[in-house]
């Protein structure tokens, strides 16, 4: 992939007409190093936030060994960019014929639940085709449901088992591994890190309830990155407040700690360059949209950082709603994204953040999916991981340009 200083010397050498993806491997490097360096314990990357082959081979490069894997097709596409990762199947309502391919074609052992019925699936599937025998080397997930209230994307009310069917099923899955975890998600964009307090008092309750043997806490995802309105406290508090709940939980004195960051890992990897096709007043139609790559900005109003890519443009800032390419009003992202008060068609605007859930999501809708992909080398348009301290005692802080 060709490399470029920054999105000005992209739209100089190409001029794009359609949206273009840029790609900064040092900032997703930088985010591995920072969880593998600090987190208190192991760190799997969440492949949905973003399974581009280029970013898990700059995650693998960085130290990331572990992946969350949630599809069969996450786990053909991890085991065929990295034959030597450890896959981890944490979505909890699997297919037998996906739980089957996983644990005997891709060596996949570790595999979440959250009812009795998975728990019979997981178990038969991973039988030895001939002799029939159970699988000796199963590493089961028990999926507890917590609370979203600390996030700005809820994960609460999908998947998990509730306190009191928790520590039923804890008992039966021990019965059938030599190793049992408790996971849970306190949703995405976790702004507190009292979020992963109440989950692990959660954990706390249903595990001396259970009174089993636990291996393993799995915190999950939900660290957040940086946006417009969105600033976490430093990255660094949620691992000591995790580190000192996980210390005082009753479990085996040799258990793990893991973290399964999709967000906090890819956020800064990707910047997109759209252009303004049509003005109307303070609103402007652009090259990409809820189809696309800014599906979170359209969806569920998420505020991306914005800049404008022309030097000429040097009047006010004032504030602008996006429509998308597509024939569809719901294309429509209201911001306010803050551009130059002169900005006109024909125009470029960087939109920033968009490396989690972002350029994962473009679709092919009504025709508009393609984006070019190119590597730049300047900072992301916000970092959490750039150096900067505001706190002596913190690393990650902010220092949104
Ligand atoms: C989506 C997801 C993640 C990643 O969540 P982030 O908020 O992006 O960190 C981790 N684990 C599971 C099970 C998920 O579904």
């Amino acid at each position: 992939m060709h490399s470029y200083p920054d999105a000005r010397s992209v739209i100089a050498a190409h001029a794009p007409d359609e949206p273009v993806i840029l790609n900064r491997p040092h900032a997703a490097k930088r985010a591995a190093r920072f969880f593998i360096e600090k987190f208190p314990g192991k760190v799997l990357y969440a492949v949905k936030a973003n399974p581009s082959p280029d970013l898990i081979g700059i995650l693998w490069n960085a130290g990331i060994e572990h992946y969350d894997v949630a599809s069969i097709a996450e786990v053909r596409l991890v085991r065929e960019n990295l034959p030597d990762a450890q896959l981890c199947f944490m979505h909890p309502i699997k297919t037998r014929r996906a739980i089957a391919e996983a644990y005997h074609q891709h060596g996949c052992k570790t595999f979440s639940l959250d009812t009795l019925e998975e728990l019979e699936k997981i178990v038969e599937a991973c039988r030895d085709p001939q002799t029939g025998e159970p699988a000796a080397d199963l590493r089961l997930c028990v999926r507890l449901r917590v609370s979203s209230e600390f996030s700005e994307l809820s994960l609460a009310a999908k998947f998990g088992c509730d306190l009191l069917e928790a520590p039923a099923l804890l008992q039966t899955a021990r019965q059938h591994c030599d190793w049992l975890g408790v996971c849970f998600h306190v949703g995405s964009q976790a702004m507190s890190p009292f979020a992963f307090v109440q989950a692990m008092d959660r954990a706390r309750a249903a595990i001396a309830e259970a009174s089993v043997v636990i291996d393993m806490i799995d915190v999950g995802g939900g660290f957040p990155s940086i946006y417009p309105g969105m600033e976490p406290p430093p990255l660094e508090d949620y691992f000591q407040i995790i580190h000192q709940h996980f210390e005082a939980l009753p479990i085996a004195y040799n258990a793990e700690l893991w973290c399964e960051p999709g967000r906090a890992l890819c956020a800064e990897y990707s910047s997109l360059i759209v252009q303004v096709e049509k003005r109307r007043g303070d609103e402007l139609y652009i090259n990409d949209g809820a189809y696309g790559a800014l599906y979170d900005a359209a969806h569920v109003n998420w505020k991306f950082p914005v800049r404008a890519l022309e030097d000429d443009l040097r009047d006010p800032l004032m504030d602008f709603a996006f429509y998308g390419p597509t024939c569809d009003d719901a294309d429509y992202m209201a911001g306010p994204f803050p551009l130059p008060s002169d900005i006109q068609a024909g125009d470029y605007i960087e939109v920033g953040m968009l490396g989690a859930y972002g350029a994962a999501m473009k679709t092919g809708f009504n025709g508009f999916g393609n984006a070019e992909q190119f590597i730049v080398e300047d900072e992301p348009m916000a970092s959490l991981f750039d150096g900067s301290r505001s706190r002596p005692e913190a690393d990650n802080v902010v220092n949104l340009r």
